[in-house]
């Protein structure tokens, strides 16, 4: 089971299979939508009830798919990198724990801000500022706009004139952010050598997805080999576990190989 780190909602995860794999290598492209796309094959609700994963504030989706890459893959994220440092250039890998990173984001609520009666809405004190949770959804959205980052606020803040809004929508993103702590970011680590802060951005969602696209490159090949071996359906072979169907891909390969 794992909980969601800013809805509380209580999730089971199932494996990825053939299908979840052919979703990475033939879907829209669009990260936020494969996300939704994942998670709502991917994850359940521990209650029974189906998951909308399309309503869940970016972090539980960022949250989730970090999950299931510590789950399938391990729990450390490395990235290779230069040291920034032109006289230097030394290799500097940045390494964390999806664990600890995902438990260092501490949710609070800041003092200006109060929940409304209005299920998932909030007041900013002292104004006339309402705003929600930025979701998945509204950014799968967002991004088909000519201008996601005004449709998102379009989305998410309430105030009652546009001057309103100017003066307080950055305090109502601040007040997002502490609610909702992004799981995406800067990480940062230091050259082994000189000490120089070596910095990249890491997004999560782009990060698990190219990983898990990666590991799925070799779909079509094992089935087209095991439907020959064994003489399957695709669908029975899309049906399969991803790692179940590797194992019996390489095993046909090996015992081709002694034929
Ligand atoms: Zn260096």
């Amino acid at each position: 089971m794992f909980r969601l780190p800013v809805s509380k909602i209580d999730v089971e995860l199932r494996h990825a299979t053939g299908a979840e794999d052919m979703l990475l290598l033939e879907g829209s492209g669009d990260v936020v939508e494969t996300s939704i796309a994942l998670v709502e094959r991917l994850a359940r609700r521990a209650d029974g009830g189906a998951l909308d994963a399309a309503a869940l504030p970016v972090p539980d989706v960022e949250a989730l798919l970090l999950e299931m890459r510590r789950r399938w893959y391990g729990d450390v994220i490395a990235s290779r990198g230069r040291c920034p440092a032109e006289e230097c250039g030394a290799a500097t890998d940045v390494s964390f724990r999806i664990s600890e990173y995902v438990a260092h984001r501490r949710i609070r609520m800041p003092a200006n801000v109060e929940p409304l009666h209005e299920a998932s809405w909030f007041q900013l004190m002292g104004t006339a500022v309402q705003f929600r949770l930025v979701t998945a959804g509204d950014v799968a959205a967002a991004v088909q706009s000519t201008n996601p980052e005004r449709e998102l606020a379009r989305r998410t803040i309430r105030s009652e004139s546009a001057q309103a809004f100017r003066r307080t929508h950055y305090k109502a993103q601040k007040a997002m952010e502490a609610l909702a702590p992004p799981l995406s970011g800067e990480i940062e680590g230091r050259c082994p050598e000189c000490g120089t802060a070596a910095r990249f951005w890491f997004d999560a969602q782009s990060y698990v997805q190219r990983e898990m696209r990666y590991e799925a490159e070799f779909l079509y090949h094992d089935v087209h080999l095991l439907a020959g071996r064994y003489h399957w359906s695709e669908e029975k072979i899309l049906s399969l576990p991803s790692g179940r169907r590797v194992q019996y891909a390489e095993m046909a390969l090996r015992g081709a190989g002694g034929n």
